[in-house]
């Protein structure tokens, strides 16, 4: 049975292989997944052909006997917030999140606002192929789309409850926002407002093209970064298109990946908020986590690369103090436990605002490490070779194997896995000094050559 949905709900390319057919037969096995009566609210970012795919699943969804509430225009945290703490039965949004502007996709979000887990999207599947649905009389078809027009304020009213308005508001701060040219345009600067912070918007008009590619990396963001000590800001912040994740610029310019900013922020609940608690995230994170809360007796666990299996994992604990993945995606499950631009955002807001420090003075008292970022064209059987290969190659060292192999030394870390979605072997090293990181690098690269060139 083929798989439908990718690391985070469906994906494709709007009018290939997002087409009505596909996304009617998709909406029928959701349906059925559903109990019937069941409230479901609908949302969707900005791009091109949601406006089209929301009404085919809107529609679908009431043959399927449903009751359809439509939040229309909102960033997918707000969508999940609301699902959760409104009492709906599930929720869908329609987002392709920072995959190029071309694409669009759909995520199914269960009662507790958390993405579908694995089991249930086999389910969906399973209903998908067999077409199993459940279709109703013209009766219960009668049933109209329940405007539901409030959902970007009752999560932007949570998050402002979440922090300390007066602390923020007393220091007069700045800051750039770049949604994209997407939903988060709807909600941050709304929540900076609030939070008494002068917002700055680029690419915040939701009409246009987006000016720049929907994922926030560094390579992404090198006009937006320029702009942050060109006005004066305090911080930057930009956001993917569903706005989930948020990666910070500094007021010098400089880009802060994910990781970092967790790290901080984590640290920032304990020793300012008083919060305790593990944290969670997915191998492909810094160990620098490890080093910074180690001082402070928290200790930190591990998973599998995904920020819906990181989700889960905290919810079933519930002893999370946070959660992260290294590409900017934080969560705070005292507000929710999925991935949160906007609450991540008024946390280190919260942060800058207790310390009195600037933003780069924050970010310099971490350990500095070199990163090599790099990938492997191979199947899937040669990459878990290699992964046993760096198993042997490492023994002596401390190994996590959950999701390849990650290695844990005192002075440097690496990840070698196959990528979930490619053909693809990806591997990363960190390293204090940068001539290890390139020592380590070429002996993988030898690994990796045992087993192609064979
Ligand atoms: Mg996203």
């Amino acid at each position: 049975m083929s798989k439908l949905f990718g690391t985070d709900g469906v994906r494709g390319i709007v009018g290939k292989e997002l087409i009505p057919q596909f996304i009617t037969k998709f909406a029928l096995a959701v349906g059925a997944f559903f109990n019937e009566g069941a409230r479901i609210l609908v949302g969707m970012d900005n791009r091109g052909g949601n406006e089209a795919i929301k009404r085919i699943i809107e529609g679908t969804l009431i043959l399927s006997g449903l009751k359809v509430y439509d939040a229309g225009l909102t960033p997918t945290p707000a969508l999940q917030y609301v699902v959760k703490t409104e009492g709906f039965d599930g929720g869908i949004m329609i987002t392709a999140s920072h995959n190029p502007p071309e694409y669009s996709g759909i995520k199914v979000i269960g009662p507790h606002g958390i993405e579908v887990d694995r089991d249930e999207e086999r389910i969906i599947e399973k209903y998908f192929w067999e077409e199993k649905y459940r279709i109703v009389s013209w009766r219960s078809a009668a049933e109209k789309v329940v405007k539901y027009p409030f959902v970007n304020d009752l999560y932007i009213d949570s998050i402002v409850s979440k922090v300390d308005v007066g602390k923020i508001s007393r220091r007069g701060f700045k800051v750039l926002v770049d949604p994209a040219n997407n939903v988060g345009a709807l909600t941050t600067p709304k929540i900076l407002k609030k939070l008494g912070v002068k917002p700055i918007v680029v690419n915040g008009n939701l009409d246009v093209e987006p000016a720049r590619y929907p994922e926030p990396t560094p390579d992404n963001l090198l006009e937006t970064a320029k702009l942050v000590p060109q006005y004066g800001c305090t911080l930057g912040i930009a956001h993917d298109g569903d706005a989930d994740r948020a990666i910070l610029i500094d007021e010098k310019g400089r880009i802060h990946w994910g990781d970092r900013t967790a790290v901080l922020l984590a640290k920032h609940l304990v020793v300012n908020r008083g919060e305790r608690g593990r944290v969670y995230t997915g191998v492909s994170s810094s160990t620098i986590i490890e080093n910074v809360l180690k001082q402070l007796n928290i200790e930190v666990v591990w998973l599998k690369v995904g920020s819906v299996d990181i989700a889960h994992a905290m919810r079933k604990a519930g002893d999370a103090l946070c959660g992260f993945e290294e590409n900017g995606g934080f969560m705070y499950p005292p507000h929710q436990y999925v991935r949160d631009g906007g609450i991540t955002t008024a946390l280190f807001l919260e942060y800058l605002a207790t310390e009195a420090k600037n933003a780069s003075e924050l970010f310099d008292e971490l350990p500095f490490y070199h990163t090599i970022k790099t990938k492997y064209k191979m199947s899937r059987d040669l990459a878990l070779i290699v992964v046993e290969k760096v198993k042997e190659e490492f023994r002596n060292e401390r190994l996590i194997t959950i999701d390849g192999v990650k290695v844990i030394s005192n002075d440097y870390w690496l990840l070698v896995r196959p990528s979930g979605t490619e053909p693809l072997l990806r591997v990363m090293i960190e390293a204090r000094d940068e001539e290890v990181a390139k020592q380590l690098l070429e002996r993988i690269d030898r690994l990796v050559n045992e087993v192609v060139n064979k």
